[in-house]
């Protein structure tokens, strides 16, 4: 039993001009916090995702205008970066973390692994949106499918489960007409993108949701987006678990605390354990007026999916039962033993 593995590219700095709102420095802030507080966790550099990958996602004119500096003015501003080679490579690897992580829970079936960054779930097929230049999660789930099918594995189905406080947008987009994905997005109903795209399911919340509130609707939403898929269960999951539901975000206005954030976590990494699914992890936005306030909150998202991990590792070393009863969920509460497992880490 090992470790979960986290991917990062928190090398690649993007030359911001000063007084810029994206918050540069977190990344590196993570990976220095999960070192000292989760100094077990395998942190891996990513390898930057090809054209041939980012081309299952997005259309060749969008990658070559990136990769060949050609963006407009128009273009970056709706990004929201100025165009440089640091912002392709940096764009790259994100979306080569979440491949990795991906690919690490489903194939080497370690359950749970993470990007340190990504979640950029604003990028469209065609461009770049609200600090999103490429769609990982989007990229990944085509990539997966296709490494599935070469493994000659029955069709593989996909969940992303977006709690970024923004809609995934670009994602709903992506997938619109491809059944074998299911896009759930919750966010904040008047928050960005102010025209929202159809998701699977989208849930909208008010301003200033609380922890129970925002729990329930969750709580539910999950409920109705297994019912829609049950038939045809997912294989893998995405979880873009942004910190920018918190009270005090910047980018916000929704009214969640650390503790509610960490319930949020907790109820997803135990859902999926408890149906088998695999699932890989982006930290997604964070804009908290206090930056360590935001580090914190991811650092404990990957506190509880190392957790989850190891929980992965102990069902499957008892066997093929020991995640039984999942077909049954959400009717029968989860057995005492599954939710102490993810629970050491919640405060
Ligand atoms: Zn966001």
């Amino acid at each position: 039993m090992f470790p979960m593995r986290a991917y990062h590219a928190d090398q690649f700095v993007l030359p911001l001009p000063p007084g810029h709102p994206f918050p540069m420095g977190k990344y590196r802030l993570l990976r220095e916090a999960v070192h000292e507080h989760l100094p077990l966790l395998r942190i891996l550099q990513a390898e930057p995702a090809s054209d041939e990958e980012l081309a299952l996602a997005h259309e060749p004119e969008w990658i070559d205008a990136v990769a060949q500096g050609r963006t407009t003015a128009a273009q970056q501003r709706e990004i929201g970066f100025p165009w440089s080679s640091a912002m392709v490579e940096r764009a790259r690897r994100s979306v080569g973390a979440t491949i990795a992580a991906a690919r690490a829970a489903l194939f080497d079936d370690e359950g749970v692994a993470a990007n340190l960054a990504g979640g950029t779930h604003h990028a469209f097929a065609h461009k770049g949106s609200g600090y999103c230049v490429f769609n990982d999660v989007a990229v990944a789930a085509r990539l997966m499918q296709i490494e599935a099918h070469r493994r000659r594995q029955p069709l593989l189905r996909v969940w992303v489960i977006d709690l970024d406080v923004h809609q995934g947008n670009g994602t709903a987009a992506i997938f619109r007409d491809d059944e074998s994905v299911f896009t759930l997005s919750l966010h904040g109903q008047k928050n960005f993108p102010f025209r929202k795209e159809a998701s699977d399911l989208d849930v909208e919340l008010p301003d200033d949701c609380d922890d129970e509130r925002y729990l329930e609707a969750l709580q539910a939403a999950l409920d109705a987006a297994w019912a829609r898929q049950a038939s045809a269960p997912p294989g893998l999951a995405f979880y873009l678990a942004g910190a920018d539901p918190h009270v005090d975000d910047r980018l916000g206005r929704l009214a969640l605390s650390e503790q509610g954030l960490a319930a949020r976590d907790r109820l997803v990494f135990e859902r999926l354990r408890r149906l088998g699914i695999p699932v890989a992890v982006s930290m997604a936005g964070g804009y908290n007026r206090d930056p360590q306030v935001t580090v914190r909150i991811h650092r404990r998202t990957l506190e509880l999916a190392d957790a989850a991990a190891t929980a992965w590792a102990l069902d499957r070393q008892r066997g093929p039962d020991a995640r039984g009863q999942m077909e049954q969920w959400p009717r029968s509460p989860p057995p005492a033993a599954a939710v102490s497992a993810c629970a050491p880490f919640y405060d």
